[in-house]
């Protein structure tokens, strides 16, 4: 269902939820700044200046995932892929987070495919960082690379609390959160750049127990038909 949502949004029904999103933090942001400007002192507090600090970061992370998104795999050129390495290189990035948050990374497997890898590794990122955060102190992540007769599949799989139905029924949909700092659009970039590439992005979770992930790619980057930038072309 969440993939033929997300095909379904054209890029400029996102664009306008973007905006809806970006309304609230920045109503928020220009309040306190005029507080500020009537009154220096009591604006100043570090209670106040958290809230915008958060709120500005909340608008760049929106920003961010958007841009990515809208940036279509035509624009860069793909290129020979080590998924192993390039998993390796993402579980890096995430390494103090998982440490802060207890949880234990691990990686196997190897395989080699025709990809942008700089995407791929931005899909990465939001899928094991969505792992990361499910999953309780104590409790570990894997991500498993392996070779499907000439395609590949990555697999992140958590000991996390699991989704519900209807979360598992609305993972992928624009600003769908569970989270009071996410942003909901974790999943939609993932799911657009994997599409992009021609791949796959499909959930299976059972509540309390964990999450597992499956992305399937092709051994060459199909140059997505799919996603919501193909719409532009
Ligand atoms: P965000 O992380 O900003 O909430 P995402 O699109 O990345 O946005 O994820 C949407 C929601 O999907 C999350 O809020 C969470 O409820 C759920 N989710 C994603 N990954 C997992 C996971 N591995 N385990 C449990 N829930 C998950």
């Amino acid at each position: 269902a969440a993939d033929a949502l997300t095909r379904a949004q054209s890029l400029e029904q996102i664009g306008t939820k973007v905006a809806h999103e970006l309304k609230n933090p920045l109503t928020g942001v220009k309040a306190l700044v005029q507080l500020g400007l009537r009154n220096p002192a009591e604006a100043a507090s570090r209670d106040r200046l958290e809230i915008v600090d958060r709120e500005v970061t909340r608008m760049q992370e929106i920003l961010q995932n958007y841009l990515s998104f809208t940036r279509p795999l035509q624009e860069v050129t793909p290129r020979r892929v080590e998924l192993g390495r390039l998993v390796s290189d993402t579980l890096e990035v995430l390494s103090a987070r998982a440490d802060g948050a207890r949880v234990r990374l691990y990686t196997q497997g190897e395989a080699a495919i025709d990809a942008d890898p700089r995407r791929l590794k931005e899909a990465l990122l939001n899928l094991v960082a969505n792992a990361i955060e499910a999953t309780p102190p104590g409790g570990e992540v894997d991500v498993e690379v392996r070779p499907a007769g000439g395609d590949a599949e990555i697999v992140i799989r958590d000991t996390g609390r699991g989704m519900t139905a209807e979360t598992l029924r609305r993972i992928g949909t624009p600003f769908f959160t569970t989270r009071d700092d996410g942003t909901g659009l974790g999943v939609v970039l993932a799911r657009s750049v994997i599409a992009q590439h021609g791949g796959s992005l499909r959930y299976e979770s059972e509540l309390g127990q964990g999450t597992r992930v499956r992305v399937a790619l092709p051994r060459v980057a199909k140059g997505g038909r799919d996603g919501p930038c193909a719409r532009r072309r």
